[in-house]
């Protein structure tokens, strides 16, 4: 008996063990259970840091266009070259810049019309309207006459606009045509507008039918098309008679306008036969070398102490002497 109840004692051995197995699988299932959870927890975190990640490698393709973005600006660049380069020619901004200087009338010949300019009155002679070469002023200025309109370059509008160059636009009205929008630019970045012929006839001889269409119907047209008022005629060739003269008046036309210098590839002729002087009124054309032209004239205009003025704010403020 007593060993069957010494007995129980030894089957209560077994239970230490199975207490020991008991512990072993719920420290097992406890670990089990904790791995579980700190794999859940790790997942959880993988699942929050990738996005984390995507959010942070967002900003690389963002960063990405960043890099590109110079690479953007470097062909805006290369395509604005093409018309910025001339932009930065040798003397453009420091001559065309600058607003006008009032220079003192030493002599009192040229008397003071406006604020800033002197000019003296123009001379009409008898005609119906007077017909101007040279503008005379005391300033230091010329005046830049661009002529017809058959080459229509953006790099010369952009040139212009850039450097704030005062030019007056003398055009036919059949090569206008085909270009308003050219012009227009011209216009909004400050060119004058002026007349020059419907078809660049010359008109001396011309009957004064011919004649006042040749002269009118570009004063009125470009009233119009640009909005202004159109003031100055220049005759194509420089021929006219006192039929032109006329048909000027006719029309409102304040002066015709001649030049007393030409310049084209880069060959400048003065009347006077030496460089230019103040108030000389030059003449260019829409041509292909026109840019070109303009940035050898601005050469020329810094080197002598000269600079741009517009043409029809001189005239505009010259009374007209009979
Ligand atoms: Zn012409």
């Amino acid at each position: 008996m007593t060993s069957l109840l010494e007995q129980p004692e030894a089957p209560s051995r077994p239970p230490r063990p199975s207490r020991r197995r008991f512990w072993a699988r719920r420290a097992l299932v406890i670990g089990i259970a904790v791995s579980l959870v700190m794999a859940v927890v790790g997942l959880v975190d993988r699942l929050t840091t990738p996005n984390t990640t995507d959010v942070a490698a967002r900003p690389s393709p963002t960063s990405l266009p960043r890099v590109a973005t110079p690479t953007d600006d470097a062909t805006s660049t290369t395509s604005t070259p093409t018309t910025a380069a001339p932009a930065a020619a040798p003397g453009g901004a420091t001559e065309g810049a600058p607003a006008p200087e009032t220079v003192p009338p030493s002599g009192g010949a040229a008397p003071v019309l406006t604020p800033g300019l002197t000019v003296a009155p123009l001379q009409a002679a008898g005609k119906p309207v007077p017909v101007v070469h040279r503008v005379l002023t005391f300033d230091p200025v010329v005046f830049i006459t661009i002529d017809d309109g058959v080459t229509q370059d953006p790099a010369v509008a952009e040139y212009l606009r850039a450097n704030d160059i005062p030019v007056t636009m003398f055009l036919t009205e059949q090569y206008m045509r085909g270009g308003l929008p050219f012009f227009r630019s011209m216009q909004a970045g400050g060119a004058g507008v002026a007349a020059h012929s419907v078809s660049h006839l010359s008109l001396s001889g011309k009957d004064p039918a011919t004649q006042i269409r040749e002269v009118c119907e570009p004063a009125a047209d470009y009233a119009r098309d640009f909005a202004t008022p159109v003031r100055y005629f220049r005759p194509p060739y420089g021929n006219y008679d006192d039929t032109t003269l006329s048909a000027a008046a006719g029309c409102g036309m304040k002066a015709v306008v001649h030049w007393s210098a030409t310049l084209e590839d880069a060959k400048l002729q003065t009347a006077s036969g030496g460089p230019l002087r103040a108030g000389d009124i030059v003449l260019l054309h829409f041509k292909p070398s026109l840019l070109g032209d303009l940035q050898f004239l601005m050469g020329q205009l810094q080197a002598l102490g000269l600079r741009p003025a517009l043409l029809e704010r001189y005239l505009d403020a010259a009374n007209v002497a009979p």
